[in-house]
């Protein structure tokens, strides 16, 4: 943590996406009560909610317990650091705006006792080994917010 290294990433500016197709969500406080979330992110920490009622750990964050209704959760750390469970590789129909990606992989990472399911960036497919550790990479987008991706251990 607090070695920052994010990346610019681009979309093409010919798609004025309306919100629904936009990939990414609306970060501020103003749009979204889990805006700790990704305020966390942008201090390198990776981090979701836990129940204090029941003790669940949730993912995504959320404001109320899915499995108690408790509005009682605090902001847990659930590392930097990750294993990778499964991965495939997108190599066709990307969603809006990634088409120029085409092909990258996708994948589920093991970490904080969860499964987060991500891209995974510096890595082709034929590479990757289920069981391998992976690192949370952040990357910002030019309008200022910015998302989560794994990428490989050198
Ligand atoms: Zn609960």
């Amino acid at each position: 943590m607090g070695n920052k290294q994010f990346e610019k990433i681009r979309r093409p500016e010919n798609i004025k996406l309306p919100y629904m197709l936009d990939f990414y969500p609306l970060e501020d406080e103003k749009n979204t009560r889990i805006s700790k979330f990704f305020e966390n992110l942008k201090e390198d920490r990776f981090t979701s909610t836990k129940c204090k009622a029941c003790g669940k750990l949730l993912w995504p964050p959320r404001i109320v317990c899915s499995s108690c209704l408790s509005d009682n959760l605090e902001w847990v750390d659930l590392g930097v650091e990750g294993e990778l469970y499964a991965f495939s590789e997108m190599r066709g129909g990307a969603p809006l705006g990634f088409a120029q990606d085409l092909p990258f992989c996708i994948g589920l990472v093991k970490i904080g006792g969860l499964l987060i399911s991500a891209r995974i960036d510096n890595a082709r497919y034929e590479d990757l080994k289920i069981g391998e550790k992976v690192k949370l990479k952040i990357v910002e987008l030019e309008d200022g917010r910015i998302f989560y991706r794994f990428q490989r251990i050198d």
